[in-house]
């Protein structure tokens, strides 16, 4: 029952926040749910979770109920939302916000943070808009006295996006569309296979009425031959085009072909096209006669648990809604928190309100380019990215006079990441529609060296696209990778051979051995003429240590099969009895996956090199535990997990930690170590991996052509005609690999300097109710 009368105020500037999901759910509406919650208590505020959406604050009574620390133990694990969410009609009425106000006032709450698709969000900055007249009519109808209303003149909102559409202005993602592109991914996979078999053609029908976020991205991620989104329709021609593209790719030997088609797609005159229409145009036995199947994914896109990186943004923006609420005065306009690129912001949120619908009137009035130009730069880039790599035929205004074209070798060095392939395959599309000769060299450094004594066949070759166009999914390196550098190789002997086969840009793709393959070739540029070339890196490694750059290929697969891991030694740990499991993660010297993963998975402690192991930080955290265990109630014997990175102690490793621990718990609770070992490398790479793949790789063979008539000394003197290429804050930005390996390089310990994901660490720690512990010296 609420209260009736609303419970005095907190001390000070804590708050009562209510939490609530609205609209449709997303996979990771846990994890903000968890983050709200955990991250306003630790701030001495109390949480009102507000169940069933707009419903529940209309209903109030047990829909509102105030939430504890333990309420949400692994919740980040669980899909959709567990507290519920509904449609709410009463809600769009103003009678029915007057009772969500009264529920407000009668409950204490004076905050509200709101997950939820642009609708949900609307509906709350209306409700704010409308709060104080709302009161006013309360008192004046007898509902509330004045007395009561007082202490609630302001109310501040803060807005999460949580929907898998991506439909949101404003932010590159919303919570839940990486879980769902993951799904989608996963099917076109499981087509594929079937579709190759059989030489068919699939039309396979994805989420997404104005938004063609899943469909453009799926796209790019599994090479399909054609897409087709609302925001941006195809040409008049458009049955032409598509026929003769995958005639065209046919010709070439592929013998599958996809296509995927969002739900709101339509040709430019507002037309809907549907997958019949397609399915009819493909199988026409007097055109292409394909055999034809249509798949309509439907509500699996919505399903399942949060892949790694919607349980990331769903903790990070949980934590800063908090604070916004916690900073909010009564004139802050009302923020959502956005992501752009790698940085966590808020942005007002009337603003991209409006313009998420300005892009939705945009298509319905057939002004398509207004509806793209309202897209984010990552939408947009993406455009052009799949554009660029599946329809290399149709791009004949991209191909540059002979006198323009280069030669640019691609060479992977280090060890396997998820998203190579698909790097490669981008970058030699890029090149045959530019009119440059992409060339692989096999095998690294040392493949490169050692070619023409035993092998001269194989190491060094151009590509042609046939070969790599199944490249998108495919995880390791098809050109194979090693981790020699240029100096162990012999730089003598890898000038003469850049020389010899006229190498005019370098494109490498790889780890920290990569970097420093590089750095020598930098070096070395001042004493080999050959070697003044453009060159440039793409960082690729699971570990994510590459100075230059926040992330690196194939840490995201890397994390989601470690959170993959982690959920399921959390199961078991849970079932059997009380017990810890110790994980040991990879990173070398780098604390990133072992952070990261801990975010994902909700570990009680996360050891790192960087901050190292001590034994009073042993015993505070076992007597942590201990306490743990002891106040879990009888339903909640859930295990624990600890992550430690392998290299975070000579001594201490996981198997001893775990060993202590059971030494210490005296039968009161079990522990195991468990290595996840070179599973965390991942088989097929994440979503995530693979668009950034593509869309970072073309990117790089753009900045070689920028010195395409510099291939000769004067290229010395400017600094971004050797770089590595990373994403930063909220940018995508070429930094000389001087400055990097000059201020930002750890050498010794193979990471950067200034690591961005340090603040991390303590998030975790709260998030975990993690004791200030003592740390090593
Ligand atoms: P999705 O992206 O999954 O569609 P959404 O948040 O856009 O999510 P909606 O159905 O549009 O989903 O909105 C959810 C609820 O938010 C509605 O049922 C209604 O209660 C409330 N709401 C939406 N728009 C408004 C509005 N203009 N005024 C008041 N309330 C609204």
């Amino acid at each position: 029952m609420a209260p009736l009368q609303p419970p005095p105020p907190l001390e000070g500037k804590k708050r009562r926040i209510g939490m609530m999901t609205s609209g449709g759910d997303s996979p990771g509406m846990n994890g903000a749910i968890r983050a709200v919650v955990r991250t306003a208590i630790d701030a001495g505020c109390e949480v009102y979770c507000i169940y069933e959406g707009y419903e529940g604050l209309v209903k109030g009574k047990d829909f509102i109920r105030k939430f504890e620390w333990p309420f949400v133990r692994g919740w980040l694990s669980e899909g959709g939302t567990l507290i519920g969410t509904a449609r709410c009609m009463e809600f769009y009425e103003r009678p029915g916000r007057l009772l969500g106000a009264k529920n407000m006032v009668l409950n204490g709450i004076d905050a509200l943070i709101i997950c939820g698709g642009d609708g949900s969000l609307t509906g709350a900055d209306k409700f704010r808009a409308e709060w104080p007249g709302l009161l006013e009519e309360l008192v004046q109808t007898g509902e509330l006295t004045a007395e009561q209303t007082k202490p609630f003149k302001h109310l501040n909102i803060v807005g999460l996006v949580g929907s898998i559409d991506n439909d949101m202005s404003g932010t590159d993602a919303t919570i839940g569309c990486y879980s769902a592109l993951g799904r989608i991914c996963e099917m076109v996979d499981y087509i594929e296979a079937t579709a190759s078999s059989h030489s068919r053609a699939f039309v396979i029908e994805v989420m997404g009425r104005h938004c063609g976020w899943l469909a453009l991205m799926a796209g790019v991620a599994t090479g399909a031959d054609f897409v087709f989104i609302p925001e941006k329709p195809r040409a008049e021609n458009w049955k032409e085009e598509m026929c003769g593209l995958i005639a065209e790719h046919r010709k070439f030997g592929k013998r599958k072909t996809i296509v995927i088609v969002a739900e709101g797609a339509h040709d430019q005159d507002g037309g809907k096209i549907t997958c019949e229409m397609i399915k009819d145009l493909l199988a026409d036995k007097k055109g292409l006669a394909l055999d034809t199947r249509i798949t309509t994914l439907g509500h699996v896109q919505r399903g399942g648990t949060a892949c790694a990186y919607d349980r990331m943004i769903a903790t990070l923006q949980g934590v800063e809604a908090v604070k916004a609420v916690l900073d909010a005065t009564p004139d802050t306009p009302t923020p959502f928190i956005a992501i752009n690129e790698n940085k966590i912001t808020r942005k007002p949120l009337v603003q991209a309100v409006i313009d998420t619908k300005e892009v939705a009137k945009a298509i319905e009035a057939r002004d398509f380019k207004k509806a793209m130009g309202l897209r984010d730069t990552e939408f947009i880039d993406m455009y052009d990215s799949y554009m660029t790599t599946t329809a290399t035929s149709l791009n004949k205004s991209m191909l540059l006079p002979g006198d323009k074209h280069m030669r640019i070798a691609i060479i992977h060095v280090g060890a396997p990441a998820g998203g190579v392939n698909a790097a490669t395959r981008a970058a030699v599309a890029y090149c045959l529609t530019r009119g440059h000769t992409p060339i692989a060299i096999h095998n690294g450094f040392a493949g490169f060296a050692r070619h023409h004594d035993d092998k001269p066949e194989g190491a060094v070759r151009e590509f042609n696209w046939l070969e790599v166009d199944g490249w998108a999914s495919k995880g390791g390196s098809e050109i194979g990778m090693n981790r020699e550098t240029p100096e162990e190789s012999g730089m003598e002997l890898i000038a003469s051979l850049i020389a010899k086969y006229k190498i005019d840009g370098l494109f490498i793709i790889g780890g920290f051995e990569a970097f420093h393959s590089l750095s020598q070739l930098r070096q070395a540029r001042k004493d080999y003429s050959s070697l003044c070339i453009p060159m440039t890196l793409l960082p690729a490694t699971i570990s994510n240590n590459v100075p230059g750059t926040e992330y690196s290929l194939g840490s995201d697969t890397c994390l989601n099969e470690l959170m993959n891991y982690c959920d399921k030694i959390k199961q078991s740990a849970s079932a059997s009895r009380r017990r810890v499991f110790v994980i040991e993660t990879q990173g070398g010297k780098s604390g990133y996956i072992a952070t990261l993963a801990g975010l994902c998975v909700g570990a009680v402690a996360v050891y790192t090199h960087e901050e190292g192991i001590s034994i009073a930080m042993l015993a505070a955290d076992i007597d942590h535990l201990r306490k743990a265990f002891e106040s879990d109630s009888g339903q909640s014997r859930a295990g624990r997990l600890i992550l430690v990175n392998e290299k975070a102690s000579k001594v201490y490793t996981a198997r001893l930690i775990a060993d202590m621990i059971r030494e210490e718990a005296h039968d009161r609770f079990e522990s195991r170590d468990s290595i996840p070992g070179h599973v965390q490398q991942g088989g097929v790479p994440s979503p995530m991996d693979r668009t950034r793949a593509v869309r970072l790789a073309i990117k790089c063979i753009e900045h070689l052509e920028g010195f395409q008539d510099r291939r000769d000394s004067t290229i010395l003197d400017d600094d971004q005609s050797c770089t590595v290429i990373g994403i930063k804050g909220a940018s995508v930005v070429f930094t000389p690999m001087k400055e990097v390996e000059e201020k930002d390089t750890d050498w010794k310990n193979r990471r950067p300097l200034n690591e961005f994901w340090s603040p991390l660490k303590h998030i975790v720690d709260v998030l975990s109710g993690r004791p200030e512990v003592p740390r090593p010296e």
